[in-house]
């Protein structure tokens, strides 16, 4: 999975969109909704995005994932996403966990930079409890005591609950590490711990972005990176011929 933090508008979702297809991602990211930090930083598009996301997904024929912030737009994000994420900031937030679960849609649950792993099951609990078709856990970093990497990616977490306790899930190294040259390498971390994917913060053009630019892979770490892990080889209609 991968794509910009933000949507922020059709054209950069556009090329974002061609650009992870043609490094063989399975579903475009981007959030329409962004949870920010500062009040002052850019908030997303809001609604509108969502259909520039879905349509620059369509035209490179891949699914959606995108994020909700309040339990009142949990209905129309469904509408559109194949996979609706619950950022870390909100996942304890249970008011919404029940709208996104009641949708029948399926959730990417994010780990709160403070959750425990039992709190991020029981998290899960929650959306399966009111109806959600399914859900994959993404491990984005929790807080460490050490800024110089950001967050701390807890690599035990996904070989917990991937490996042995046999749950989809998934990580986030771009949240995790904060900057990008350190996401191939844990990229591959990831992958060697048990995660069942990635997602990927992927820009046209980083030093544009709205938002969280310097963890953005630029289109030509994207393609490195792409290669690396064998994607391309592995697209579902090369698989197909
Ligand atoms: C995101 O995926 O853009 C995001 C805001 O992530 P997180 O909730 O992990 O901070
Ligand atoms: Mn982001």
């Amino acid at each position: 999975m991968a794509g910009p933090c933000g949507v922020e508008s059709p054209g950069q979702v556009r090329e974002a969109a061609a650009l992870v297809a043609a490094g063989g991602a399975r579903v475009l990211r981007g959030g329409a909704f962004k949870p920010r930090t500062s009040p002052y930083a850019f908030q997303g598009v809001g609604a509108a995005g969502l259909d520039w996301l879905r349509a620059a997904a369509d035209a490179e024929g891949l699914l959606v994932v995108t994020e909700v912030l309040s339990e009142h737009d949990a209905r129309a994000v469904a509408e559109v996403a194949d996979l609706v994420q619950i950022g870390a900031r909100n996942a304890q937030n249970f008011a919404l966990l029940r709208a996104v679960g009641a949708t029948g849609a399926t959730a990417l649950l994010k780990r709160g930079p403070g959750t425990t792993l039992e709190e991020w099951l029981l998290a899960g609990e929650h959306l399966l409890a009111a109806g959600a078709a399914g859900v994959v856990f993404c491990e984005r970093g929790v807080r460490g005591f050490d800024q110089a990497t950001r967050h701390l990616l807890d690599l035990g977490a996904v070989a917990l609950l991937g490996p042995v306790m046999g749950q989809p899930v998934i990580a986030d190294p771009s949240h995790a590490a904060g900057r990008r040259d350190l996401v191939p390498h844990l990229s591959r971390a990831a992958l060697g711990a048990g995660a069942d994917g990635l997602l990927l913060e992927v820009h046209p053009d980083p030093a544009c972005a709205r938002s969280d630019g310097p963890q953005a892979l630029d289109p030509a770490a994207w393609a490195a990176l792409a290669r690396t892990l064998g994607l391309s080889a592995r697209r579902p209609t090369e698989a197909a011929t």
